[in-house]
Parts: structure tokens; sequence; C-alpha cells
């Protein structure tokens, strides 16, 4: 990946997710847009079986549409008890179009039936249950069109989901998510100490590194 870039398309609508884009971004004197108020992108059918294949797919849909180079990101959720749902089916778990509540409110339930004898991790707040391991995944993949090469990254963060939700910061499943190193969840964490030990801005710090080496 050779161009020069100043600013770099993102392929997502999710607000939260373009905060943490810019964050990590913006060290390398890079800006970033979103697919908001674009609509000359096609619907994108997320029907990969890995988040690599859909971080992929988003990013080659949207850079030949739009003939510019576009970072795509796949993340979700595995959880132990549920061998790994909600997986690539993260944000929409409680159905198409289910929002981050309904998401939420559905793998309280589900672990909830399933939460018997789970390990407890020290630190947890009074009265505080741990229902099941946890990890956030994400898959970076940046498509461009003029070459046809994609240059991939992949991170991940382990940690546990409680029996409640905690804090108002981040997006999606963040208030169910303890972070053991913080002893909070991801929801109480500020957008640099999330971007420090996340999924997303781990494979964001890889990423940074190859496009150093290579722009
Ligand atoms: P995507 O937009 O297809 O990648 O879907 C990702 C879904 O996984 C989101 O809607 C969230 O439900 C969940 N997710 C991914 N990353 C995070 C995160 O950093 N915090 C909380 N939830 C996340």
């Amino acid at each position: 990946m050779s161009r020069d870039l100043s600013v770099i398309v993102i392929a997502t609508k999710n607000e939260g997710k373009a905060r943490e884009f810019a964050h990590a971004l913006a060290p390398l004197g890079l800006a970033v847009r979103t697919l908001s108020g674009d609509d000359r992108v096609p619907a994108i059918v997320e029907d990969g079986e890995t988040f690599a294949d859909n971080a992929r797919k988003k990013a080659r849909t949207a850079g030949e549409a739009l003939g510019v180079p576009v970072l795509a990101d796949d993340s979700g959720l595995e959880t132990e008890a549920l061998g790994g749902e909600p997986g690539v089916f993260s944000a929409r778990y409680a159905g198409e179009g289910a929002g981050d509540a309904a998401n939420n409110a559905k793998l309280l339930r589900e672990l909830a039936e399933r939460a018997a004898d789970v390990p407890q991790p020290s630190g947890l707040p009074e009265g505080v249950r741990a229902l099941s391991r946890a990890r956030f995944v994400c898959a970076l993949a940046l498509y461009d069109p003029e070459t046809g090469a994609f240059a991939e990254a992949d991170g991940m963060v382990d940690g546990w989901i409680i029996d409640r939700p905690l804090g108002s910061g981040g997006f999606g499943y963040d208030p169910l998510f303890w972070v053991p190193a913080f002893g909070r969840t991801m929801a109480q964490l500020t957008t640099e100490e999330k971007q420090s030990i996340s999924h997303r801005g781990r494979a964001l710090a890889k990423l940074a590194d190859l496009l150093r080496k290579t722009r």
C-alpha cells in the first residue's frame, strides 16, 4: 500500500467505532471519514464465517464503490459459556436491527441459564457475579482499489461478562465486559484506557505499524 493518504474512509456508520479509529490514527496524521450520509456504497451483507472474512468484504465493497482506500473492521464478542456466541452475530444477536440494549439483555438471559459454577475473578464489586469468561475480537482490513491489495491486522482482549451493566462510556457490550487489569468494565474506562487494551486498539496499533513501514 504505497499511496499517500491523509483522510481515510472507515466502512462504518457506528460513531462509537469511528471515535476509536480517529483517536488511534491521529498520531499517523490521518483523519477519518465515515460512510454516514454516503449512499454510494451498497448495503453489505455480513455473511462471512469469520471476522476477517467480513472485514475484507466490507472494505472491498466500499473501496470499489468509492474508488478510494477504505478501512473496515469486523468485531464482536465471544463467550466461553455459550461456545463462542454471539461471535460474528454480535451486532444482531437479538435480531436484525436490534440495538445494544436488546443485545445486552439477550446475552444476560442466555448466560443466566448456563452460569452455574463459573469461577469468579478477584476484584469484582460487592454483589456482582461473573457469568462467563469472554473475549472481544477485532479484524481490520484496509483495501486499496487501485492495487487490489489488502493490509490486515487483528486484536483481542480477554475479560468476563458480569451479571449487570456498569458504566456509561463506550458502546455495545462494554457495560457488561469486566476488564480484570483495570478492575472496571469497558464502559467505565476512558477512551485512552479502552484504546490501550481493547481488541480494536490492539488491531489498530498493529495496522498503524504496518502503515508506518509501507507509506
Ligand atoms: P460489527 O459492526 O459488525 O463489527 O459489529 C460489532 C458488534 O460487536 C457491535 O455492534 C457490538 O455489539 C459488538 N462490539 C464490537 N466491538 C465492541 C466494543 O468495543 N465494545 C462493545 N461491543 C463491541
